[in-house]
């Protein structure tokens, strides 16, 4: 009780946090600037034991700011959660597990087929991008974070993969681990927070656009089945805005009727510009030519591509 008066103005403060029964959370949102790559949206849990993060973004402002948050908490980070391997979720990881290497580094398998497959070329490139003196330094700065990056295995490999979903602990808390075989890559992680009400789905929803470069049409629908019949109230997109559940079934029905379009015979254009109207809310006016281009590029070169060369992204179903 000695420090009780110079603590009052503390306590003040934090009395109604201390009171409350949903223990707070944190979106440091990404951003979708194809110049540079979006960063993925980051949620950060303060947990008794720490904090825990999930998802850490592409940049190093992306990473600084979740360091800034745990620095602020005063806590270290105890987890690092990876819903999937895309950079744009797991490049900061890096930093994290610098600043705290003793946090637990939680995420699926499916990152070493990724390192083996489609990331094989990505640090040669990446080389090839930071010597390139045509560039400028930030964006070779930018290919320089990439390389190192994809070279430090130990902060991208889980020591133990997720296998199962269930309910686990981190660092003193209880969340329910949800995983997605064949979905957006060949296994993503999404996860609930019961106190919160809160469902972090990852890139099983991208609000402006779904990204399908790895994905799979038939894991992706069942994972967003799954995602309708949980239990949550607000649900935290790879990128974009927090939904609402009917946000998130105007999403699923935009999807849905993407999907079939690129599934018939009507031009790519067409099914963009369907995109473009259904999903109309899920992008911001400055995202919206970027999105138009990729809500067509993905029904002309992934959708449409022949069986044989996208059957690595769906075997994870068979
Ligand atoms: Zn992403």
């Amino acid at each position: 009780m000695r420090f009780l008066v110079p603590l009052l103005g503390l306590l003040a403060s934090a009395t109604p946090a201390a009171e409350s029964s949903h223990a707070p959370y944190v979106l440091q949102p990404g951003h979708m600037d194809l110049e540079i790559g979006p960063d993925g949206n980051t949620v950060i849990f303060d947990a008794p034991g720490g904090i825990v993060v999930v998802d850490t973004g592409r940049h190093a402002d992306h990473a600084e700011a979740i360091l800034a948050h745990a620095r602020g908490a005063g806590k270290p980070i105890a987890a690092v959660v990876n819903t999937h391997w895309h950079l744009d979720h797991t490049t900061g990881n890096r930093d994290l597990l610098e600043a705290f290497p003793d946090a637990l580094l939680v995420a699926t398998e499916a990152v070493e087929g990724a390192l083996a497959g489609f990331l094989a070329e990505a640090p040669a490139r990446a080389r090839i991008r930071a010597a390139d003196s045509s560039l400028t330094e930030p964006e070779r700065a930018r290919a320089r974070r990439a390389l190192v990056a994809l070279e430090d295995r130990g902060s991208l490999v889980p020591d133990r993969p997720v296998l199962a979903e269930g309910p686990v602990e981190l660092a003193g808390r209880r969340f329910e681990l949800r995983l997605a075989r064949g979905a957006a890559t060949e296994a993503d992680l999404w996860l609930l927070a019961r106190d919160e009400g809160l469902a972090v789905v990852g890139d099983l929803v991208v609000a402006p656009v779904p990204f399908f470069d790895t994905g799979c049409e038939e894991g992706w629908r069942a994972a967003l089945a799954e995602i309708a019949a949980a239990e949550w109230t607000t649900l935290i997109p790879g990128h974009g805005a927090p939904m609402t559940r009917a946000d998130f079934m105007r999403w699923r029905g935009a999807f849905e009727s993407w999907l079939a379009c690129a599934a018939s015979q009507r031009e790519a254009a067409e099914c963009a510009d369907e995109w473009m109207r259904d999903a109309a809310g899920f992008f911001t006016p400055d995202e919206a030519d970027g999105v138009r281009l990729l809500a067509r590029a993905y029904v002309s070169e992934v959708l449409r591509a022949p069986a044989g060369e996208r059957m690595a992204y769906c075997a994870a179903r068979e």
